[in-house]
């Protein structure tokens, strides 16, 4: 397996033109003596929505590397994929997310499922795991049923993890993340621990796993929850790990991904702490942020500019339903709070940048509005042309707040405090 340092942080760029600006967020980092290892990241989704092919995310991230000669590691993660979507990522990625989460829930052969109770007497009963105050409980029912209910999704990962090995010329060739985040119901550290021994059973080389947390992620903007609850899942679920890899032999760097859905600083210092208090790894997906950033430096740019981020605004709130559909459970948009196109139209550039820059306590500020845009970015990809030739024009302004918005709200509170 290509192995991956102790901490990674996943950055997206959906039109390819931010890689480094970004890329100088982790550079000024490493200044500060904080080694983050960069991971672009796509998912077929966001190609597909955008009309993009998984090459131009290599070719962007290595044309950045090369430019502000980069001498540390990076990589490009072709972002929840499955055997269906995966073979065009295969050139042009070295890690992969193996998303099975459609998979959980579907029924186990009842065969397979005693053979795995059968096989791990050693996760029933009480089960003492260093730094977990009180021991887990498993009974046997519960066993049963926590395989039962990830045995075929953990199969299937196995399967795209040797697909993707086998093509890429082996295990050596690839970092693997399995990820669980995006179904309904959240994954406990007891059952994380089952899927754990699971993906052990299956010999997938996982060095990253994303489990669906407790609370609400939504797109682009803070978390939703209940803090101390995640804070306590967190610590017992980096516990869980660590115990997994000495029982099951499980990669060494083993570490807990975050699927963010960008922007969740209320957990920021928390994850830290933890980080901190128990010298465990971290990988952290953030994607959509970035271009949110684009639109703030085409709002500050002004003149055309700022004229295309209110197009931009315009079309979306216009076609609201359509755009929020397949994001349904990540966003919570108050549609009363989506100012009318004209109102906007009589925005200064400054207005709108500080409607969808995420400060929080801005007064300006505006968590409906940039949850709509988040989603929106395919509006962008239909402006083809035009939408890249701003970006080029505006680099400067564009580039700034990227690198800020990377570097000041997401690194700086994650790793220096
Ligand atoms: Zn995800």
């Amino acid at each position: 397996m290509k192995l991956l340092d102790r901490f990674t942080f996943g950055v997206g760029d959906r039109f390819a033109h931010q890689a480094e600006a970004q890329l100088r967020a982790f550079q000024i980092l490493a200044d500060q003596g904080v080694d983050v290892v960069p991971v672009w990241n796509k998912s077929n989704r966001e190609h597909s929505f955008i009309g993009s092919e998984p090459q131009s995310v290599y070719d962007a991230a290595k044309a950045a590397v090369e430019s502000l000669g980069w001498d540390k590691r990076w990589h490009v993660d072709a972002d929840h994929i499955g055997l269906p979507t995966v073979d065009r990522f295969l050139p042009c990625s070295d890690f992969f997310t193996i998303d099975v989460a459609d998979s959980i829930g579907k029924p186990a052969p009842a065969a397979d499922v005693s053979a795995f109770v059968q096989r791990h007497p050693e996760l029933q009963g009480e089960i003492s795991i260093a730094g977990v105050d009180v021991p887990l409980t498993i009974s046997a029912e519960q066993l049963a049923a926590t395989a039962s209910q990830y045995l075929l999704a953990c199969r299937e990962a196995g399967e795209i993890y040797r697909y993707i090995a086998e093509r890429k010329g082996g295990e050596q060739e690839l970092a693997a993340e399995v990820s669980m985040d995006e179904t309904d119901a959240p994954q406990t550290p007891p059952e994380l621990l089952v899927i754990l021994a699971l993906l052990a059973d299956e010999k997938i080389r996982v060095q990253t796993i994303a489990p669906k947390f407790t609370g609400r992620f939504n797109k682009g903007v803070d978390y939703v929850g209940d803090l101390q609850q995640f804070e306590k899942e967190f610590n017992d679920d980096l516990a869980v790990i660590q115990h997994s890899i000495a029982s099951y032999g499980l990669p060494e760097n083993l570490k807990v991904s975050v699927h963010s859905g960008s922007d969740k600083f209320s957990l920021y210092p928390i994850i830290r702490r933890s980080l901190q208090e128990t010298g465990a790894g971290l990988h952290l997906k953030t994607a959509g942020t970035t271009w949110l950033e684009e639109l703030i430096g085409l709002s500050e740019a002004g003149g055309d500019g700022l004229a295309l981020a209110k197009e931009i605004y315009a079309y979306a709130l216009k076609h609201v339903d359509e755009f929020c559909a397949p994001y349904a459970s990540v966003i919570d948009i108050d549609r009363e709070q989506l100012p009318a196109a004209e109102e906007v139209n009589d925005w200064s550039g400054q207005q709108l940048a500080n409607a969808v820059r995420h400060i929080p306590d801005h007064v300006e500020f505006n968590a409906s509005v940039r949850q709509l845009l988040h989603v929106s970015f395919k509006v962008a990809a239909k402006h083809g042309d035009h939408y890249l030739d701003m970006l080029k024009a505006h680099a400067e302004v564009v580039g700034k707040n990227v690198t800020e918005n990377i570097y000041v709200r997401h690194m700086q509170p994650l790793f220096l405090g």
